[in-house]
């Protein structure tokens, strides 16, 4: 048998994102990961307000990191979310109209000002995730070469414990939920830039709420990274069969026919999906390209 030839352009990319949409709904994951519009070539995506307005604080966030930790706290990060809020033209943001945008411009800035008033881990040593960018790929590394399965991710912070020479993964929150007891977000960045770099060890993680200004530890035990690992090979695999098949004489692993067939619907409760079927059935309003490339409407 040959050794099945890793290939990323064929290879399943799990990042914690795919993975929630594949355990919500096969169907909702082919929709948001795969398809693509016949006639642009293009992903699709929704805009909404929660969407633009996280951007928008983690981008004047994040760019702290090209800043020298004591400069950091001289930014005026309401002028530069000011700069950053305007690079959404109204017409792709997903706001309802001018006073739902102001409502959430004014949920940023209150962050931010929470964040001004207390840096915490801004002002400490950090290493920059761009550090780890493969070309323009996301950070990543093959979780499983046999299986031809790579964990990608972008971590918000990295902080560099000085005392312990240690790194410290940190996840900004914009959202107003929790983010779950058992979400497996920490643990999977936390598996990311373990296999990064060989440089330093890495501890625990935070998940930093920036409405309220809560900072919350989350202990990373090897046992839950294991876990963590075995769970997105698991899936990563599952998603591949139903992508990909290996052909044996050619040594390449190749497109499976007619692949949304393999995507179905799960059980029906879950629902997300409603809003891509209605992009499909051209019921939702074209907004533009987004910053990621993607068609964006607005349902
Ligand atoms: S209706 Fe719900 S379960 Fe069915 S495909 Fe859509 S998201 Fe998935």
């Amino acid at each position: 048998m040959n050794p099945k030839r890793q290939d990323k352009y064929k290879a399943i990319w799990m990042s914690h994102s795919s993975l929630q949409d594949y355990e919500k709904c096969p169907r909702l994951y082919y929709l948001h990961n795969i398809y693509k519009d016949k006639k642009t070539g293009r992903k699709i995506n929704i805009a909404s307000p929660y969407t633009t307005l996280g951007i928008a604080v983690h981008n004047v966030l994040e760019a702290l990191v090209n800043y020298k930790t004591e400069d950091r706290i001289k930014q005026d990060l309401l002028a530069n979310y000011e700069k950053e809020w305007s690079k959404f033209s109204s017409s792709i943001s997903g706001f309802d109209n001018e006073e739902q945008e102001k409502e959430f411009k004014e949920r940023g800035r209150r962050m931010l000002q929470n964040v001004m008033s207390n840096y915490r881990v801004l002002s400490l040593k950090t290493i920059p995730l761009s550090s780890y960018y493969d070309g323009d790929m996301l950070p990543n590394y093959y979780i499983s070469e046999e299986e031809n399965i790579i964990l990608c991710g972008n971590i918000d912070w990295i902080e560099y414990a000085d005392a312990s020479k240690s790194l410290n993964v940190i996840d900004f929150k914009t959202g107003k939920n929790e983010e779950k007891e058992d979400s497996l977000q920490l643990p999977i960045y936390k598996l990311l830039l373990t296999n990064l770099q060989n440089k330093w060890k890495v501890n625990n993680g935070y998940y930093w709420y920036l409405d309220n200004d809560s900072f919350v530890e989350k202990e990373l035990p090897e046992s839950l990274l294991k876990n963590t690992k075995t769970k997105i090979i698991k899936t990563g695999t599952e998603i591949r069969d139903k992508r990909f098949v290996w052909n044996e004489s050619r040594g390449a692993w190749e497109n499976v026919t007619e692949v949304e067939k393999n995507f179905t619907c799960s059980n029906g409760e879950y629902c997300d999906c409603k809003k891509y079927e209605k992009i499909l059935k051209g019921e939702a309003t074209y907004l533009g390209i987004d910053m990621y490339g993607k068609d964006s409407y607005k349902i």
